[in-house]
């Protein structure tokens, strides 16, 4: 996989995290040079894992680290199987079934026989290519990284997975709260977002304003806005009840945009749901938006009042980052790797229900001098702890300590 957004530069950053950051870089960097990293998920386009991959990649290159990015094939009854054992791991009680256990060591035996794996190290994103571990006989070192939030697995779910996990030489999870009983070491690397992609740079207001129209948004009135894949973890229902309550005391429009990923295949189902929920209701916005559409959500985002991201399981929710980045205040669900972004009555609040979030909303709406101090906050925090910079740093650092098995202190210089 390439990335769409050519041309950013490791030296661009300087200007966003300062010329310490980028020197620190190149420090852990020159002690990974020419390492050959695999990466391998289930998606190009779609969700948190590419949009990830997409800006990670290229700066890795930059850095000499030899880093690509395969995505495994799967028909779309072993994307049905994942996905329900994705929401298992999430902790949804789900049957899974012997059937499902075979299509998915079908598909992986599949993906065996048509990918090479030639890293020094090959990084495994999620459970969809889990058992590609099967041809770590062939070298090199394998790890898996965890997006999810494990932290109340489906027994059964978890169970099916762990015995390929513990096969891996390490494990990367987001958090603390994720972390398992596994034989292997565990990292915990939070992620990131990229804040020169088309996803989050700055736009002029003439874009921002053009985008809301387009979308027959006002922009004099409040817009409120959850960015999602349609997926009931995400609880867009629960957004569409929190505006309803909102709407009685607030006058204000809705936008809950979102598309579609390849790896899940609930999403038309779930927009169908959504768009019942709406009704003929004008002022909300249901947008199922197409692939690389980037620039258009960074100017809702730029063009909302408050954001959502009502999560009831997360594992961490880029899209509370790229908005916190974009100086709004969120609303997400207390859940996940959500805790890590929303420090509560500074950056945003943490909710547990529709009317929660209505309130929360509400006290938003009336007060723009709060909106405003949260904002400023949020931007903060993102800029400290979740910006690609960071990430690319911790990834290094785990390849270095992978080359350094059961040393507690590895010096750089
Ligand atoms: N996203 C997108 N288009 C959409 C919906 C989401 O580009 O229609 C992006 C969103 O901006 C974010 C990522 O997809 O960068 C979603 O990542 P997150 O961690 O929030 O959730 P996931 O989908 O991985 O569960």
């Amino acid at each position: 996989m390439d990335s769409p957004e050519r041309g950013i530069r490791l030296a661009d950053y300087e200007a966003v995290v300062g010329s310490a950051v980028l020197d620190e870089l190149r420090v852990v960097a020159s002690r990974v040079e020419g390492l050959r990293l695999q990466n391998i998920n289930s998606t190009a386009v779609g969700g948190g894992v590419a949009e990830i991959l997409t800006r990670m990649v290229p700066l890795l290159k930059e850095l000499g680290v030899q880093a690509s990015w395969d995505v495994i094939k799967g028909d779309q009854r072993f994307f049905d199987v994942t996905k329900a054992l994705h929401n298992a791991m999430h902790g949804k009680a789900e049957t899974i079934t012997p059937q499902m256990i075979e299509c998915y060591r079908d598909t992986t035996a599949a993906n065996l026989r048509n990918m090479t794996f030639g890293g020094d190290v090959v990084w495994i994103h999620d459970p969809q290519p889990a058992g590609l571990i099967e041809a770590k006989k062939n070298g090199g070192k394998w790890v898996w990284r965890c997006h999810i939030d494990v932290s109340s697995p489906d027994a059964r779910a978890w169970q099916f997975i762990a015995p390929f996990v513990d096969r891996y030489d390490a494990s990367i999870f987001s958090m603390p709260d994720f972390a398992q009983r596994l034989s292997i070491p565990q990292f915990m690397v939070a992620p990131s977002i990229d804040p020169l992609s088309d996803k989050n740079r700055e736009l002029d207001q003439g874009f921002i304003d053009s985008v809301l129209e387009k979308y027959g948004l006002d922009p004099e009135r409040p817009v409120m806005t959850q960015i999602s894949r349609f997926d009931r973890l995400k609880d867009p229902l629960g957004v569409i009840a929190a505006y309803r309550m909102v709407r009685k005391r607030h006058d204000c429009q809705l936008v809950l945009a979102g598309g579609d990923a390849p790896d899940d295949p609930e999403g038309a189902e779930v927009l169908k749901e959504v768009r019942e929920a709406a009704g003929d209701d004008p002022d909300i916005h249901v947008l199922p938006l197409p692939p690389y559409s980037d620039l258009e959500i960074n100017a809702l985002v730029r063009g909302s009042t408050v954001v959502f991201q009502k999560s009831v399981k997360e594992g961490f929710g880029l899209t509370v980052s790229e908005a916190l980045w974009k100086r709004k205040p969120v609303i997400g669900g207390a859940v996940g790797g959500i805790r890590l972004q929303i420090i509560h009555g500074v950056t945003g609040y943490l909710v547990h229900s529709p009317a929660g979030a209505a309130q929360r909303a509400m006290q938003l709406l009336g007060d723009p001098a709060l909106r405003k101090r949260m904002g400023d906050s949020g931007y903060m925090h993102v800029k400290q702890n979740f910006l690609l910079t960071r990430h690319v740093k911790d990834y290094m650092l785990v390849l270095l300590a992978l080359d350094h098995p059961g040393e507690d202190i590895v010096h750089l210089c």
